[in-house]
């Protein structure tokens, strides 16, 4: 009986009763997908279980792994200093916001840590929304219109496309890290146009390199567009005191309109946010849709940001500890032969596979072998871009860095590039 029903689930798409959803190209094209990745064998590296607090190490199935998949950069998800925060949130507030921030919402810790990010930033202002990519949807969504054009790096986080989509501007991408050609779409794009936005990352996610702010901060100048730089990855990452991507490359920071970032990586909680003119920031709190029409950011999680925020104000070297470990690795995959990509050495280091297939099996390989790391494959990189995508943690000692990279060498020496490249 029991195989009866299952077989008249997938007949209907899987819900008995319901519709099926095999109409859909991209739900068909999904189903290929993973019959191919059954076909080769290969187990899904995906949404694994984590038992525990996710940092140099982690438990999946009661078994420990050297962690490389987590972007708990500092080490601060987990801080005894940081949970007590969030215990004193909770016991004061509850869990929830209980109502957008405009009608009920509104916390105390809202505006604390709104000051927190401003002055990390020495904006006039700052707003933090739910998530990081509602953040990027909502602003760029709501900032820009069909008579506008966005210009942004070829590489750009899918929340900033998909901001840019909602808003119906041109979308102009460039090709990856490359000043020049940004210029280039601004200029030809700026004849007739409307406004521009010119949007870049602190820190590529896929690359872990960086851009030249100082020349993107000139080019949008010159042609009277707003600059964007998204920090996910650079705040609490790059420069000394993890100030981000100014710091990094001593830039005035207030040569970028708006700054974006998230709560979810260094800050070891979860949120976005924007920091900018007074002007702007008003602007959004009483109108951008994704703030006005969701519930406030938790307090638990606000408060959780101001901790984290006050750490890392406080112990700089954790900072300096992320970027000595991941240039450690990425020195270390280079000193074995091993493409590292254009990894700045920061927090994020890609060991470029030559095919997704490729890095799918050594991804399994790898997890066999006790190394929890990801493999990024087509269609989120090019084909030839494929790689596993390591992140750092100012928690990984010398000692499991070293061993991480003679297990990753010794697999990948078993994993050859012909065998799989078909
Ligand atoms: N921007 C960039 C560059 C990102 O990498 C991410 C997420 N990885 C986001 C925005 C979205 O942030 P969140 O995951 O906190 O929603």
């Amino acid at each position: 009986r029991l195989s009866k029903r299952r077989a008249r689930q997938e007949e209907s798409g899987g819900s008995e009763g319901g519709r099926s959803f095999a109409d859909l190209p991209a739900v068909r094209d999904f189903e290929l997908m993973k019959t191919a990745m059954e076909a080769l064998d290969l187990p899904n590296p995906f949404f694994r279980p984590h038992q525990g607090v996710a940092a140099a190490t982690t438990v999946i199935g009661n078994e420990e792994f050297l962690n490389f998949s987590s972007y708990n950069y500092l080490g601060l998800n987990g801080d005894p200093r940081v949970k007590a925060a969030a215990h004193a949130a909770i016991e004061r507030h509850g869990i929830s916001a209980s109502a957008s921030r405009i009608v009920s919402g509104e916390r105390p810790l809202h505006a604390e840590l709104e000051a927190g990010i401003a002055a990390h930033y020495g904006t006039e202002g700052a707003l933090c929304f739910v998530s990081g990519h509602a953040t990027n949807v909502t602003v760029i969504g709501h900032i820009m219109g069909p008579r506008d054009v966005i210009v942004h790096d070829a590489m750009i986080h899918n929340s900033c496309v998909e901001g840019a989509r909602l808003s119906g501007a041109r979308r102009l991408p460039f090709a990856h890290n490359d000043p020049q050609a940004a210029e280039r779409e601004l200029a030809a794009a700026r004849r007739g146009a409307g406004r521009a936005l010119l949007v870049i990352e602190g820190h590529y996610s896929m690359d872990g390199d960086v851009p030249d702010l100082a020349r993107f901060i000139e080019i949008a100048r010159r042609h009277d567009a707003w600059l964007m730089v998204d920090e996910a990855h650079s705040m609490g990452v790059l420069g000394q005191t993890g100030h981000g991507i100014a710091e990094l490359q001593g830039v005035d920071p207030s040569g970028v309109d708006i700054w974006m970032g998230t709560l979810s990586k260094s800050l070891s909680s979860c949120g976005g946010y924007v920091a900018a003119r007074r002007q702007l920031i008003d602007w959004l709190r009483h109108t951008a849709p994704g703030f006005v029409y969701s519930v406030g950011l938790a307090p638990v999680l606000a408060a959780s940001a101001i901790e984290s925020l006050r750490i890392l104000g406080e112990e700089p070297w954790r900072v300096e500890r992320l970027n000595a470990n991941a240039t450690r690795f990425r020195d270390g995959l280079r000193a074995r032969g091993l493409d590292a990509g254009a990894s700045g050495g920061h927090a994020i280091v890609p060991l470029m596979t030559g095919s997704s297939v490729r890095a799918g099996r050594l991804s399994a390989e790898l997890f066999k072998r006790g190394v929890n790391v990801q493999p990024i494959t087509f269609p989120a990189v090019p084909e030839r871009a494929a790689r596993l995508r390591f992140f750092l943690s100012a928690e990984h000692t010398p000692e499991q860095i070293d061993r991480a990279l003679d297990i990753v060498a010794e697999t990948a020496a078993g994993v050859a590039p012909s065998e799989l490249a078909s």
